[in-house]
Protein backbone atom coordinates (compact mmCIF):
# COMPACT_ATOMS: atom_id res chain seq x y z
CA UNK A 1 0.00 0.00 0.00
CA UNK A 2 1.31 3.47 -0.68
CA UNK A 3 2.35 5.55 2.00
CA UNK A 4 3.20 2.55 4.44
CA UNK A 5 6.53 4.30 5.43
CA UNK A 6 5.18 7.49 5.73
CA UNK A 7 2.30 6.41 8.07
CA UNK A 8 5.03 4.71 9.87
CA UNK A 9 7.49 7.66 10.15
CA UNK A 10 4.10 10.42 10.85
CA UNK A 11 3.02 7.98 13.78
CA UNK A 12 6.44 7.34 15.51
CA UNK A 13 6.75 11.30 15.72
CA UNK A 14 3.28 11.95 16.36
CA UNK A 15 3.66 9.20 18.76
CA UNK A 16 6.48 11.18 20.61
CA UNK A 17 4.57 14.59 20.92
CA UNK A 18 1.25 12.90 22.20
CA UNK A 19 3.79 11.35 24.96
CA UNK A 20 4.99 14.26 26.47
CA UNK A 21 2.85 16.69 28.91
CA UNK A 22 4.59 20.27 27.43
CA UNK A 23 5.26 21.09 24.15
CA UNK A 24 8.18 23.67 23.51
CA UNK A 25 9.45 25.68 21.50
CA UNK A 26 12.20 23.20 21.42
CA UNK A 27 10.43 19.75 20.54
CA UNK A 28 8.21 21.14 18.73
CA UNK A 29 10.54 22.37 16.25
CA UNK A 30 12.24 18.85 16.57
CA UNK A 31 8.67 17.15 15.75
CA UNK A 32 8.15 19.42 12.39
CA UNK A 33 11.86 18.54 11.63
CA UNK A 34 10.80 15.25 11.75
CA UNK A 35 7.44 15.45 9.80
CA UNK A 36 9.50 18.06 7.38
CA UNK A 37 12.03 14.80 6.79
CA UNK A 38 8.98 12.34 6.54
CA UNK A 39 7.38 13.95 3.87
CA UNK A 40 10.39 14.70 1.72
CA UNK A 41 11.35 11.20 1.90
CA UNK A 42 7.99 10.32 0.71
CA UNK A 43 8.60 12.65 -2.39
CA UNK A 44 6.46 15.07 -1.25
CA UNK A 45 6.95 17.71 -3.32
CA UNK A 46 9.48 20.61 -1.56
CA UNK A 47 7.23 23.47 -2.21
CA UNK A 48 4.79 21.76 -0.86
CA UNK A 49 6.50 20.31 2.28
CA UNK A 50 7.68 24.09 2.62
CA UNK A 51 4.23 25.81 2.87
CA UNK A 52 3.22 22.61 4.69
CA UNK A 53 5.40 22.95 7.53
CA UNK A 54 4.79 26.46 7.96
CA UNK A 55 1.22 26.42 8.11
CA UNK A 56 1.26 23.82 10.71
CA UNK A 57 3.94 25.71 13.02
CA UNK A 58 1.72 28.58 12.37
CA UNK A 59 -1.55 27.15 13.31
CA UNK A 60 0.33 25.16 16.64
CA UNK A 61 1.92 28.86 18.20
CA UNK A 62 -1.71 30.21 17.12
CA UNK A 63 -3.65 28.02 18.79
CA UNK A 64 -1.45 28.16 21.91
CA UNK A 65 -0.60 24.65 22.03
CA UNK A 66 2.70 25.73 23.83
CA UNK A 67 2.21 24.87 27.45
CA UNK A 68 -0.80 23.65 26.80
CA UNK A 69 -1.99 20.53 29.09
CA UNK A 70 -2.90 18.33 26.11
CA UNK A 71 -0.43 19.14 23.20
CA UNK A 72 -0.13 16.07 21.83
CA UNK A 73 -4.15 15.66 20.31
CA UNK A 74 -3.75 19.55 19.60
CA UNK A 75 -0.63 18.91 17.27
CA UNK A 76 -2.65 15.65 15.95
CA UNK A 77 -5.38 17.74 15.28
CA UNK A 78 -3.26 19.96 13.07
CA UNK A 79 -1.39 17.91 11.42
CA UNK A 80 -4.46 16.02 10.41
CA UNK A 81 -6.44 19.19 9.55
CA UNK A 82 -3.73 20.61 7.07
CA UNK A 83 -3.07 17.25 5.37
CA UNK A 84 -6.93 17.41 4.42
CA UNK A 85 -6.35 20.79 3.15
CA UNK A 86 -3.53 19.47 1.33
CA UNK A 87 -5.59 16.82 -0.37
CA UNK A 88 -8.41 18.70 -1.25
CA UNK A 89 -10.97 19.45 1.96
CA UNK A 90 -13.95 18.67 0.08
CA UNK A 91 -15.05 15.87 -1.85
CA UNK A 92 -14.87 16.24 -5.30
CA UNK A 93 -17.28 13.97 -7.25
CA UNK A 94 -18.66 13.78 -11.04
CA UNK A 95 -22.08 15.19 -11.19
CA UNK A 96 -23.45 12.38 -14.05
CA UNK A 97 -27.43 14.11 -13.68
CA UNK A 98 -27.12 15.99 -16.92
CA UNK A 99 -28.08 13.44 -19.83
CA UNK A 100 -26.22 12.39 -20.85
CA UNK A 101 -22.99 13.25 -19.12
CA UNK A 102 -19.97 13.15 -21.39
CA UNK A 103 -16.91 11.98 -19.84
CA UNK A 104 -13.06 12.06 -21.50
CA UNK A 105 -11.00 9.59 -20.15
CA UNK A 106 -7.09 11.08 -20.61
CA UNK A 107 -3.64 10.17 -19.37
CA UNK A 108 -0.44 8.85 -20.67
CA UNK A 109 -0.35 5.04 -21.52
CA UNK A 110 0.03 2.26 -19.05
CA UNK A 111 -1.27 4.81 -16.16
CA UNK A 112 -4.29 2.41 -15.87
CA UNK A 113 -6.93 4.66 -18.19
CA UNK A 114 -8.55 2.18 -19.90
CA UNK A 115 -8.93 -0.19 -16.68
CA UNK A 116 -10.45 2.89 -14.82
CA UNK A 117 -13.05 3.66 -17.12
CA UNK A 118 -14.31 0.20 -17.02
CA UNK A 119 -14.24 0.79 -13.16
CA UNK A 120 -16.21 3.73 -13.68
CA UNK A 121 -18.45 2.24 -16.01
CA UNK A 122 -19.42 -0.06 -13.18
CA UNK A 123 -19.24 1.98 -10.31
CA UNK A 124 -22.01 4.12 -11.93
CA UNK A 125 -23.98 1.71 -13.17
CA UNK A 126 -24.41 -0.51 -9.95
CA UNK A 127 -24.49 2.99 -7.59
CA UNK A 128 -25.97 5.67 -9.32
CA UNK A 129 -28.30 3.29 -11.69
CA UNK A 130 -26.79 4.80 -15.46
CA UNK A 131 -26.58 3.26 -18.45
CA UNK A 132 -23.32 4.17 -19.74
CA UNK A 133 -21.76 3.64 -23.20
CA UNK A 134 -17.68 2.94 -23.73
CA UNK A 135 -16.06 4.38 -26.57
CA UNK A 136 -12.66 2.90 -27.69
CA UNK A 137 -10.93 6.18 -29.06
CA UNK A 138 -7.47 4.77 -28.21
CA UNK A 139 -6.60 3.35 -31.56
CA UNK A 140 -3.16 3.54 -31.51
CA UNK A 141 -1.98 1.48 -28.46
CA UNK A 142 -1.74 -1.95 -29.27
CA UNK A 143 -4.84 -3.80 -28.44
CA UNK A 144 -6.82 -1.40 -26.97
CA UNK A 145 -9.90 -1.51 -28.32
CA UNK A 146 -9.69 -4.97 -27.92
CA UNK A 147 -9.45 -4.71 -23.97
CA UNK A 148 -11.59 -1.78 -23.62
CA UNK A 149 -14.25 -4.63 -24.94
CA UNK A 150 -13.21 -7.42 -22.93
CA UNK A 151 -13.69 -4.97 -19.43
CA UNK A 152 -17.04 -3.67 -21.45
CA UNK A 153 -18.19 -7.51 -21.22
CA UNK A 154 -16.69 -7.99 -17.95
CA UNK A 155 -18.73 -5.22 -16.40
CA UNK A 156 -22.02 -5.70 -19.01
CA UNK A 157 -21.84 -2.15 -20.46
CA UNK A 158 -21.83 -1.74 -23.82
CA UNK A 159 -18.74 -0.84 -26.07
CA UNK A 160 -18.86 1.47 -29.44
CA UNK A 161 -15.58 0.55 -31.48
CA UNK A 162 -15.11 0.64 -34.97
CA UNK A 163 -11.71 -0.88 -34.80
CA UNK A 164 -8.35 1.31 -35.42
CA UNK A 165 -8.67 2.25 -39.01
CA UNK A 166 -11.18 4.84 -38.38
CA UNK A 167 -10.24 8.18 -36.83
CA UNK A 168 -10.71 8.84 -33.19
CA UNK A 169 -12.59 11.93 -34.14
CA UNK A 170 -14.81 9.90 -36.67
CA UNK A 171 -15.43 7.40 -33.78
CA UNK A 172 -16.11 10.01 -31.33
CA UNK A 173 -18.77 11.82 -33.28
CA UNK A 174 -20.25 7.96 -34.48
CA UNK A 175 -20.51 6.91 -30.58
CA UNK A 176 -22.19 10.46 -29.48
CA UNK A 177 -24.91 9.07 -32.19
CA UNK A 178 -25.28 5.86 -30.95
CA UNK A 179 -25.93 6.85 -27.71
CA UNK A 180 -28.55 9.17 -28.59
CA UNK A 181 -29.93 6.34 -30.42
CA UNK A 182 -29.56 3.64 -27.38
CA UNK A 183 -31.18 6.51 -24.82
CA UNK A 184 -27.60 6.14 -22.66
CA UNK A 185 -27.44 8.74 -19.90
CA UNK A 186 -23.21 8.47 -19.06
CA UNK A 187 -20.54 8.14 -22.31
CA UNK A 188 -16.74 7.19 -21.14
CA UNK A 189 -14.79 8.04 -23.97
CA UNK A 190 -10.97 6.20 -23.21
CA UNK A 191 -8.74 8.48 -25.76
CA UNK A 192 -5.15 7.75 -26.08
CA UNK A 193 -2.27 8.21 -24.47
CA UNK A 194 1.66 7.79 -24.70
CA UNK A 195 4.85 7.31 -23.28
CA UNK A 196 5.54 10.78 -23.08
CA UNK A 197 3.20 13.56 -23.29
CA UNK A 198 4.08 15.18 -26.70
CA UNK A 199 2.37 17.79 -28.94
CA UNK A 200 0.19 15.06 -31.29
CA UNK A 201 -1.13 13.81 -28.68
CA UNK A 202 -2.34 16.93 -27.56
CA UNK A 203 -3.60 18.14 -30.36
CA UNK A 204 -5.80 15.62 -31.01
CA UNK A 205 -7.01 15.17 -27.75
CA UNK A 206 -8.05 19.11 -28.09
CA UNK A 207 -9.78 18.35 -31.41
CA UNK A 208 -11.75 15.71 -29.76
CA UNK A 209 -12.76 17.82 -26.90
CA UNK A 210 -13.90 20.47 -29.42
CA UNK A 211 -16.51 17.57 -30.85
CA UNK A 212 -17.68 16.16 -27.77
CA UNK A 213 -18.27 19.06 -25.63
CA UNK A 214 -17.49 16.88 -22.23
CA UNK A 215 -18.44 17.73 -18.59
CA UNK A 216 -15.75 15.97 -17.68
CA UNK A 217 -12.20 15.31 -18.82
CA UNK A 218 -10.40 12.77 -16.15
CA UNK A 219 -6.88 12.66 -15.69
CA UNK A 220 -5.91 9.33 -15.09
CA UNK A 221 -2.29 9.42 -13.22
CA UNK A 222 -0.36 6.57 -11.77
CA UNK A 223 0.85 6.60 -7.90
CA UNK A 224 3.75 4.93 -8.75
CA UNK A 225 4.74 8.25 -11.16
CA UNK A 226 5.86 9.60 -8.28
CA UNK A 227 6.35 13.42 -8.44
CA UNK A 228 6.27 13.50 -12.15
CA UNK A 229 2.52 13.10 -11.64
CA UNK A 230 2.45 16.81 -11.10
CA UNK A 231 3.88 17.84 -14.32
CA UNK A 232 1.80 15.74 -16.18
CA UNK A 233 -1.46 17.16 -14.77
CA UNK A 234 0.01 20.51 -14.95
CA UNK A 235 0.63 20.29 -18.50
CA UNK A 236 -2.45 18.19 -19.41
CA UNK A 237 -3.90 21.12 -17.54
CA UNK A 238 -2.89 23.75 -19.46
CA UNK A 239 -3.46 22.38 -22.33
CA UNK A 240 -7.02 20.62 -22.01
CA UNK A 241 -8.17 21.83 -18.79
CA UNK A 242 -8.97 18.96 -17.17
CA UNK A 243 -11.86 18.92 -14.52
CA UNK A 244 -10.34 15.93 -12.21
CA UNK A 245 -7.83 13.52 -11.57
CA UNK A 246 -7.96 9.83 -10.61
CA UNK A 247 -4.87 8.15 -8.90
CA UNK A 248 -4.65 4.66 -9.95
CA UNK A 249 -2.60 1.91 -8.45
CA UNK A 250 -2.89 3.26 -4.61
CA UNK A 251 -2.53 -0.07 -4.05
CA UNK A 252 0.78 -0.45 -5.12
CA UNK A 253 4.12 0.18 -3.10
CA UNK A 254 4.32 4.09 -3.91
CA UNK A 255 6.03 7.08 -1.25
CA UNK A 256 2.43 8.43 -2.04
CA UNK A 257 4.26 12.39 -2.57
CA UNK A 258 3.08 12.49 -5.65
CA UNK A 259 -0.04 12.03 -5.15
CA UNK A 260 0.04 13.82 -2.16
CA UNK A 261 1.36 17.10 -4.00
CA UNK A 262 -0.71 16.87 -7.45
CA UNK A 263 -4.01 18.83 -5.58
CA UNK A 264 -1.84 21.76 -4.07
CA UNK A 265 0.26 22.12 -7.12
CA UNK A 266 -2.44 21.65 -9.65
CA UNK A 267 -5.42 23.00 -8.34
CA UNK A 268 -7.07 19.52 -9.77
CA UNK A 269 -9.22 17.86 -7.18
CA UNK A 270 -8.88 14.19 -7.17
CA UNK A 271 -12.18 12.71 -7.81
CA UNK A 272 -11.31 8.48 -7.81
CA UNK A 273 -8.38 6.30 -6.40
CA UNK A 274 -7.97 2.95 -8.08
CA UNK A 275 -6.74 0.32 -5.25
CA UNK A 276 -5.98 -2.79 -7.38
CA UNK A 277 -5.93 -4.51 -10.80
CA UNK A 278 -9.97 -5.49 -10.42
CA UNK A 279 -12.68 -3.32 -12.22
CA UNK A 280 -14.31 -3.11 -8.47
CA UNK A 281 -11.57 -1.40 -6.80
CA UNK A 282 -12.21 1.86 -7.16
CA UNK A 283 -13.41 4.44 -4.61
CA UNK A 284 -14.56 7.99 -4.63
CA UNK A 285 -11.75 10.27 -3.29
CA UNK A 286 -12.40 11.19 0.21
CA UNK A 287 -9.58 14.11 1.70
CA UNK A 288 -10.23 13.28 5.08
CA UNK A 289 -10.30 9.84 5.11
CA UNK A 290 -7.37 9.49 3.39
CA UNK A 291 -5.31 12.17 5.33
CA UNK A 292 -6.40 9.13 8.48
CA UNK A 293 -4.81 6.62 6.48
CA UNK A 294 -1.74 8.61 5.82
CA UNK A 295 -1.55 9.33 9.66
CA UNK A 296 -2.26 5.77 10.51
CA UNK A 297 -5.30 6.20 12.09
CA UNK A 298 -6.66 3.57 10.31
CA UNK A 299 -9.88 4.25 7.77
CA UNK A 300 -12.92 2.97 9.60
CA UNK A 301 -15.84 4.29 7.42
CA UNK A 302 -14.15 3.15 4.19
CA UNK A 303 -13.59 -0.43 6.00
CA UNK A 304 -17.39 -0.14 6.71
CA UNK A 305 -18.36 0.46 3.35
CA UNK A 306 -16.64 -2.17 2.30
CA UNK A 307 -17.83 -4.26 4.38
CA UNK A 308 -21.54 -2.93 3.49
CA UNK A 309 -20.80 -3.88 -0.18
CA UNK A 310 -19.52 -7.51 0.13
CA UNK A 311 -21.56 -8.03 3.00
CA UNK A 312 -24.80 -9.89 2.60
CA UNK A 313 -27.23 -7.60 4.32
CA UNK A 314 -29.56 -9.93 5.02
CA UNK A 315 -27.16 -12.46 6.83
CA UNK A 316 -25.49 -9.53 8.72
CA UNK A 317 -28.78 -8.41 10.15
CA UNK A 318 -29.32 -12.22 11.07
CA UNK A 319 -26.07 -12.08 13.16
CA UNK A 320 -26.46 -8.99 14.45
CA UNK A 321 -29.85 -9.55 15.96
CA UNK A 322 -28.09 -12.82 17.52
CA UNK A 323 -25.79 -10.39 18.67
CA UNK A 324 -27.98 -8.55 20.64
CA UNK A 325 -30.27 -11.37 21.59
CA UNK A 326 -27.33 -13.31 22.90
CA UNK A 327 -28.04 -16.05 20.86
CA UNK A 328 -24.83 -15.91 18.99
CA UNK A 329 -23.19 -19.00 18.51
CA UNK A 330 -20.29 -20.79 16.42
CA UNK A 331 -22.75 -21.62 13.78
CA UNK A 332 -22.81 -17.97 13.29
CA UNK A 333 -19.09 -17.66 14.15
CA UNK A 334 -18.42 -20.01 11.06
CA UNK A 335 -20.59 -18.19 8.49
CA UNK A 336 -19.30 -14.55 9.87
CA UNK A 337 -15.90 -16.29 9.19
CA UNK A 338 -17.09 -17.21 5.44
CA UNK A 339 -18.49 -13.41 4.76
CA UNK A 340 -15.36 -11.96 6.06
CA UNK A 341 -13.72 -14.31 3.56
CA UNK A 342 -15.35 -12.73 0.81
CA UNK A 343 -14.04 -9.26 1.62
CA UNK A 344 -10.86 -10.45 0.03
CA UNK A 345 -7.04 -10.29 1.26
CA UNK A 346 -6.90 -9.83 4.29
CA UNK A 347 -3.84 -8.06 4.51
CA UNK A 348 -5.45 -5.26 2.69
CA UNK A 349 -8.80 -4.61 5.28
CA UNK A 350 -6.46 -4.55 8.35
CA UNK A 351 -4.69 -1.85 6.55
CA UNK A 352 -7.91 -0.04 7.08
CA UNK A 353 -8.16 -0.50 10.98
CA UNK A 354 -7.04 2.31 13.17
CA UNK A 355 -3.85 0.51 14.70
CA UNK A 356 -2.83 -2.36 12.49
CA UNK A 357 0.03 -0.71 10.65
CA UNK A 358 1.67 -1.48 13.78
CA UNK A 359 0.94 -4.96 14.05
CA UNK A 360 2.72 -7.67 12.81
CA UNK A 361 1.90 -8.28 9.34
CA UNK A 362 -0.56 -10.98 8.60
CA UNK A 363 -0.56 -13.07 5.63
CA UNK A 364 -3.20 -14.14 3.78
CA UNK A 365 -2.49 -17.60 3.82
CA UNK A 366 -2.24 -17.85 7.31
CA UNK A 367 -5.91 -16.51 7.85
CA UNK A 368 -7.20 -18.98 5.00
CA UNK A 369 -5.26 -21.73 7.09
CA UNK A 370 -7.03 -20.29 10.66
CA UNK A 371 -10.48 -20.40 8.74
CA UNK A 372 -9.82 -24.18 7.45
CA UNK A 373 -8.42 -24.97 11.17
CA UNK A 374 -11.99 -22.95 12.59
CA UNK A 375 -14.03 -25.20 10.00
CA UNK A 376 -12.79 -28.59 10.82
CA UNK A 377 -13.33 -27.83 14.32
CA UNK A 378 -16.83 -26.65 14.06
CA UNK A 379 -18.02 -29.06 11.84
CA UNK A 380 -16.36 -32.32 14.10
CA UNK A 381 -18.91 -30.63 16.55
CA UNK A 382 -22.62 -31.67 17.27
CA UNK A 383 -25.16 -29.02 16.44
CA UNK A 384 -26.40 -29.27 20.27
CA UNK A 385 -22.33 -28.11 20.62
CA UNK A 386 -22.25 -25.40 18.05
CA UNK A 387 -25.35 -23.83 19.78
CA UNK A 388 -24.26 -24.50 23.17
CA UNK A 389 -20.52 -23.92 23.21
CA UNK A 390 -20.77 -24.18 27.44
CA UNK A 391 -21.57 -27.41 27.43
CA UNK A 392 -18.29 -28.69 25.51
CA UNK A 393 -16.22 -30.39 28.23
CA UNK A 394 -12.86 -31.94 28.51
CA UNK A 395 -14.58 -35.72 27.12
CA UNK A 396 -16.01 -33.77 24.85
CA UNK A 397 -13.01 -31.49 23.87
CA UNK A 398 -11.16 -34.54 23.20
CA UNK A 399 -13.66 -35.99 20.75
CA UNK A 400 -13.73 -33.10 18.63
CA UNK A 401 -10.06 -32.79 18.62
CA UNK A 402 -9.63 -36.49 17.50
CA UNK A 403 -12.74 -35.67 14.92
CA UNK A 404 -11.06 -32.30 13.47
CA UNK A 405 -7.10 -34.29 13.33
CA UNK A 406 -6.50 -31.20 15.93
CA UNK A 407 -5.49 -31.26 19.38
CA UNK A 408 -7.19 -30.63 22.97
CA UNK A 409 -5.42 -26.89 22.60
CA UNK A 410 -6.91 -25.94 19.26
CA UNK A 411 -10.35 -26.84 20.79
CA UNK A 412 -9.41 -24.90 24.12
CA UNK A 413 -8.52 -21.84 21.81
CA UNK A 414 -11.20 -21.79 19.47
CA UNK A 415 -13.72 -21.26 21.93
CA UNK A 416 -11.62 -18.66 23.64
CA UNK A 417 -11.63 -16.88 20.19
CA UNK A 418 -15.61 -17.34 20.21
CA UNK A 419 -15.81 -16.05 24.27
CA UNK A 420 -13.63 -13.16 22.99
CA UNK A 421 -15.85 -12.32 19.96
CA UNK A 422 -18.80 -12.76 21.96
CA UNK A 423 -17.72 -10.13 24.49
CA UNK A 424 -16.30 -7.47 21.73
CA UNK A 425 -20.06 -7.60 19.70
CA UNK A 426 -21.64 -7.04 23.22
CA UNK A 427 -19.64 -3.87 22.88
CA UNK A 428 -20.70 -3.00 19.41
CA UNK A 429 -23.84 -3.89 20.07
CA UNK A 430 -25.08 -0.01 19.97
CA UNK A 431 -23.52 -0.15 16.64
CA UNK A 432 -25.90 -0.24 13.50
CA UNK A 433 -24.66 -2.40 11.23
CA UNK A 434 -26.05 -0.67 8.26
CA UNK A 435 -24.94 2.73 9.06
CA UNK A 436 -22.01 2.44 11.35
CA UNK A 437 -23.88 4.93 13.57
CA UNK A 438 -24.93 4.08 17.20
CA UNK A 439 -28.73 3.17 17.59
CA UNK A 440 -30.42 3.46 20.84
CA UNK A 441 -29.42 1.52 23.14
CA UNK A 442 -31.77 -1.59 23.19
P1 LIG B 1 -3.75 2.54 -20.06
O1 LIG B 1 -2.61 2.32 -20.99
O2 LIG B 1 -3.63 3.83 -19.35
O3 LIG B 1 -5.10 2.33 -20.67
O4 LIG B 1 -3.57 1.47 -18.88
P2 LIG B 1 -4.33 0.13 -18.53
O5 LIG B 1 -5.74 0.41 -18.14
O6 LIG B 1 -4.10 -0.88 -19.56
O7 LIG B 1 -3.56 -0.26 -17.18
C1 LIG B 1 -2.17 -0.56 -17.16
C2 LIG B 1 -1.92 -1.59 -16.07
O8 LIG B 1 -2.19 -1.04 -14.79
C3 LIG B 1 -2.82 -2.82 -16.20
O9 LIG B 1 -2.05 -3.95 -15.93
C4 LIG B 1 -3.86 -2.60 -15.13
O10 LIG B 1 -4.39 -3.80 -14.64
C5 LIG B 1 -3.06 -1.88 -14.08
N1 LIG B 1 -3.89 -1.05 -13.18
C6 LIG B 1 -4.78 -0.08 -13.49
N2 LIG B 1 -5.29 0.48 -12.38
C7 LIG B 1 -4.72 -0.14 -11.31
C8 LIG B 1 -4.83 0.00 -9.89
O11 LIG B 1 -5.55 0.82 -9.33
N3 LIG B 1 -4.03 -0.84 -9.14
C9 LIG B 1 -3.21 -1.78 -9.72
N4 LIG B 1 -2.48 -2.55 -8.92
N5 LIG B 1 -3.08 -1.91 -11.04
C10 LIG B 1 -3.82 -1.12 -11.83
Amino acid sequence: MAFESLTDRLSETLKKVRGQDRLTEENMDEMLREIRLALLEADVNFTVVKDFIKNTKEKALGQDVLGSLKPGQVVVKIVHDELVELLGTDVSTVDFSKKPTIVMMVGLQGSGKTTTTGKIAKYIKEKNHKKPLLVAADIYRPAAVEQLKTIGEQVDVPVYSEGVDVSAQQIVKNALAKAEADGNDVILIDTAGRLQIDQKLMEELKELKGIANPDEILLVVDSLAGQEIANVASSFNEQLGITGAVLTKLDGDSRGGGAISIRYLTHVPIKYIGTGEKLDQIELFYPDRMAERILGMGDVVSLVEKVQDVYDEKESMKAFNKMKSGTFDLNDMLDQMHQLKKLGPLSGLLKMVPGMPKLPKFSDEDSNARLKETESLIYSMTMQERQHPEIINMRRRERIAKGAGKTVADVNRLLKQFEQAKKMMKQFSNIDPMTGMPTQKP
